[in-house]
């Protein structure tokens, strides 16, 4: 294998991709980069990216390919992800990033693409009740008997719904999710680069078989 372990992370809304991403990003040393993460990250700073995204973002609607290509590719560039490599979440969404992810990476192409399986029924219940961390983005789940303000446990910020979050948005994702991304569990498969992953489970299960799949790239 060239150097650096390159991940990518399929899995609908809500099968725990954050999560796990960032466990992976710490277990084995590579940069998270999650397209949402640095979207959001625009919108809350008001920069003329976050201004021209928002209201697609609210939506649940996706954000132009031309534009997330550049995002990632200008990510992608960047020394730690040179040189250690990335586990990529939220990229590529669509056929077309694909072919164009494909392009911008030939000098270092993707070594792993997992499907973390969920199914859309169990999705749509975690997401009603997840809140999220406005600013480190750490994810919990809401039983109604929380203070008020929330605050996170890990870094103080406040806990709240994502704006995308609600149940239209959510149902909007999913369809755009079966639609637009699922085609790419296909089209990795053809590569022989995909790994399918039970995404049911606690967070320690999961994240021991995704341990397993890693590996078998790793070690191979
Ligand atoms: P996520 O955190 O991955 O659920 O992404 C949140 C939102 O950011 C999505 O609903 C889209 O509006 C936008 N987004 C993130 N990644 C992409 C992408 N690769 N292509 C288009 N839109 C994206």
């Amino acid at each position: 294998m060239s150097t650096g372990l390159r991940i990518v992370m399929l899995g609908r809304q809500g099968a725990g991709k954050g999560t796990q991403c960032r466990r992976i990003a710490e277990h084995f040393g590579v940069p998270h980069i999650s397209t949402g993460e640095m979207l959001r990250a625009a919108v809350r700073q008001d920069s003329v990216l976050g201004r021209a995204v928002k209201q697609v973002l609210d939506a649940g609607q996706l954000v132009d390919d031309e534009l997330m290509v550049s995002l990632v590719q200008g990510r992608l560039g960047e020394p730690d992800a040179r040189t250690a490599g990335y586990v990529l979440d939220g990229f590529p969404r669509t056929v077309s990033q694909a072919q164009s992810f494909d392009d911008i990476s030939r000098a270092r192409p993707v070594n792993l693409v997992i499907d973390l399986a969920v199914d859309r029924e169990l999705v749509v219940s975690r997401l009603s009740a997840r809140r999220t961390c406005e600013q480190c983005e750490a994810n919990y789940v809401a039983t109604g008997s929380e203070p008020s303000p929330w605050k996170c446990d890990k870094c103080g910020g406040a806990v709240t719904q994502r704006a995308d979050d609600t149940p239209a948005a959510i149902n909007k994702r999913l369809d755009l999710y079966d639609q637009q991304t699922a085609p790419l569990i296909d089209y990795y498969r053809a590569k022989s680069v995909l790994a399918v992953v039970n995404g049911v489970g606690t967070p320690d299960e999961v994240f021991a078989r995704l341990v397993v799949a890693v590996e078998g790239v790793t070690k191979a």
